[in-house]
């Protein structure tokens, strides 16, 4: 086991990637606290224990630094000093041309994604730098640096996450502590399931494994980052997306990619 006696944090836990990840820890060996701005996070801190992990959980809102303060405190108090922290929770605040999107929307995004991690950094630095041991993951998206289609708020504050990450080496590497980012591309949350059937096959066609990735594969280079193995991986941009962040618009790519779908 990659994780046994580390306690880990993990945000945005309901669902989706934060909850597959924290059962891919659990079974590392990992203790768990997971939080989330929904109540249906409790679920997730039952299925950890479930595993025979210590878990514990905290309902709280991560752009706001109050509350942020409360709930890792919780967590703290249950689980002890946090040397894993996975900052997952994010948000697509709304979709639209940079024209038609709004200041909330745009704020929104700002602060859910890119001060939300700020905020949770801040609140478990000062034991990771203490104990000359700590992991930091920021999970970013690949729209930081490709962009991403009336999405322009998200696509900044994921490559907003990048300077923070890369800053977070800079500061702290001689601590014993490391911080990644990971770009994920498309990958099966409930969310992306449900996407109508021919938008989800088109987007499958410029992927170059030809699949969409599992949450579990997330969880487990989450894991590996996390583990004493990645000790010298330090401020690294690391893609999970099956080479969807390569060259798929080239003309090459494009008959290939025609060739297997037909119609595209
Ligand atoms: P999701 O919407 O299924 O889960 C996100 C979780 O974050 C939810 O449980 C939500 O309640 C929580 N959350 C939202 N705002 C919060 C807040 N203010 N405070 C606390 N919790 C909050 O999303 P997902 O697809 O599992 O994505 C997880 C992360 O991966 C996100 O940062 C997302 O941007 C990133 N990502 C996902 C994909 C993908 O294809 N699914 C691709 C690239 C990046």
């Amino acid at each position: 086991m990659l994780l046994e006696g580390k306690v880990v944090l993990i945000s945005g836990a309901a669902r989706g990637i934060g909850r597959a990840s924290a059962l891919v820890l659990a079974r590392e060996g990992a203790d768990v606290g997971v939080a989330d701005i929904l109540p249906e996070v409790e679920e997730t801190a039952r299925a950890v224990a479930a595993l025979g992990r210590r878990a514990a959980w905290a309902v709280f809102d991560i752009s706001n630094p109050a509350e942020v303060a409360r709930g890792v405190g919780q967590i703290r108090e249950q689980l002890g000093d946090i040397d894993v922290l996975v900052n997952n929770a994010g948000i697509v605040a709304n979709i639209a041309r940079l024209e038609k999107m709004t200041h909330e929307a745009w704020q929104r995004e700002i602060s859910v994604n890119l001060s939300g991690a700020f905020n949770m950094i801040k609140e478990v630095i000062g034991p990771m730098v203490r104990n000359k041991w700590g992991r930091i993951i920021n999970i970013s998206s690949g729209a930081a640096t490709g962009g991403l289609h009336k999405q322009i708020g998200y696509a900044a504050s994921k490559a907003g996450l990048l300077g923070l990450t890369k800053t977070v080496t800079l500061e702290h590497a001689r601590d014993g502590i490391t911080c990644n980012a990971i770009l994920p591309g498309l990958i099966g949350t409930e969310l992306v399931q449900m996407m109508p059937e021919e938008i989800r096959e088109r987007a499958v066609a410029s992927i170059p494994a030809r699949r969409i990735g599992r949450t579990e594969e997330v969880g487990d280079l989450i894991a590996f980052l996390a583990s004493d193995r990645a000790a010298y991986i330090n401020g690294a941009e690391i893609r999970i997306d099956g080479g969807m962040g390569l060259n798929v618009g080239s003309l090459g790519s494009r008959r290939e990619m025609k060739e297997s779908t037909g119609d595209l």
